[in-house]
């Protein structure tokens, strides 16, 4: 197992838009725990591009709960909207693959009416040829290929392969949006190239982007990490925890066994994690040891059931 994974570098990328909450405490404990499991690093992204949707302070919380909870990452954090000039180099690189859009959303959702098969809005090209006279670039929009160039497959480390037409399934997508700021497909493979990321461990949500960002690897040039989506944590009624279906902050005050009790116990069961070894642990550091040793009996236990 080790052998492919040498030079291991992983990484948490939270978004600022409250503070952490089960459903990004486990993404990060998973990124966290594949890296350990395979002596690698594991670096702190704050993805903050969104200036309307990040929360003042909520990246301090973000880092303070992490260091509470003693996820302690490699080096300094690193911060997109400090790195904005990468974003527009790359989109320079893409020159005529890329051009400006002048559709609204609405216009892109009442193309799609009679599209009964597709839950998310495919842009349907209009502006692909030029914008129409008297229409305003709003967006800027990757030109996606035709074919068989669209169809992207890739091996997702938990889940097997998977594949997505680009064409057919999400049509030319945004790279710069309409209110000014960087698209999250553009700044994430930007950055996740710069910071030599090897492995992208994240939650299940994001799967549908891996092939929009596979693409942009492909003709930026740059190295495809490896990948392993976890299923997401839901409320009651089905909807993943997010700040906007009501997620609570976790809690993480107190001495280190509510920690244990009320943060990490309860994600390490959400990822599968419950020996008996593992729930006897009353600090947290014998705790990260145990759930590193965990992760990698697992790991082995999944490479064994597929050589089998
Ligand atoms: N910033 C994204 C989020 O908080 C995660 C990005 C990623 O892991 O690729 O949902």
């Amino acid at each position: 197992m080790q052998s492919n994974y040498s030079g291991y570098i992983g990484r948490f990328a939270p978004s600022p838009t409250g503070p952490l909450h089960m459903g990004s405490l486990v993404a990060a404990m998973a990124s966290y725990l594949d890296a350990k499991a395979h002596h690698g690093e594991w670096l702190l992204r704050i993805e903050d591009l969104d200036f309307d949707r990040n929360v003042k302070g909520a990246e301090q919380s973000i880092i303070d709960t992490l260091q509470r909870c003693q996820l302690q990452w490699n080096g300094a954090v690193e911060w997109q909207s400090r790195r904005t000039s990468l974003y527009e180099a790359a989109l320079q690189q893409l020159g005529d693959a890329v051009y400006p859009c002048g559709c609204s959303r609405k216009e892109i959702a009442d193309s799609q009416l009679n599209n009964h098969a597709s839950l998310v809005a495919v842009y349907p090209g209009t502006c692909r040829t030029g914008l129409a006279a008297g229409r305003q670039a709003r967006s800027w929009r990757l030109k996606v290929p035709a074919g068989i160039g669209s169809k992207i497959h890739f091996n997702d480390r938990w889940r097997g392969q998977l594949r997505q037409d680009l064409e057919s399934e999400v049509g030319d997508f945004v790279l710069k949006r309409a209110d000014g700021f960087w698209a999250y497909q553009l700044a994430v493979v930007v950055d996740d190239a710069a910071q030599g990321i090897t492995d992208v461990v994240r939650g299940e949500d994001l799967l549908d982007s891996t092939a929009r960002q596979i693409y942009l690897q492909k003709i930026l040039g740059l190295q495809r990490p490896r990948y392993l989506h976890i299923p997401v944590v839901t409320n009651a009624s089905g909807e993943k925890l997010s700040k906007q279906t009501g997620a609570l902050a976790i809690d993480v005050s107190g001495p280190e066994q509510n920690i244990l009790a009320n943060a990490l116990l309860p994600a390490a069961r959400f990822l599968g994690l419950t020996d008996m070894a593992l729930e006897a642990r009353t600090n947290i550091t014998s705790f990260w040891q145990q759930a590193i040793l965990a992760w990698q009996r697992r790991l082995e236990q999944h490479a064994n059931a597929a050589t089998s």
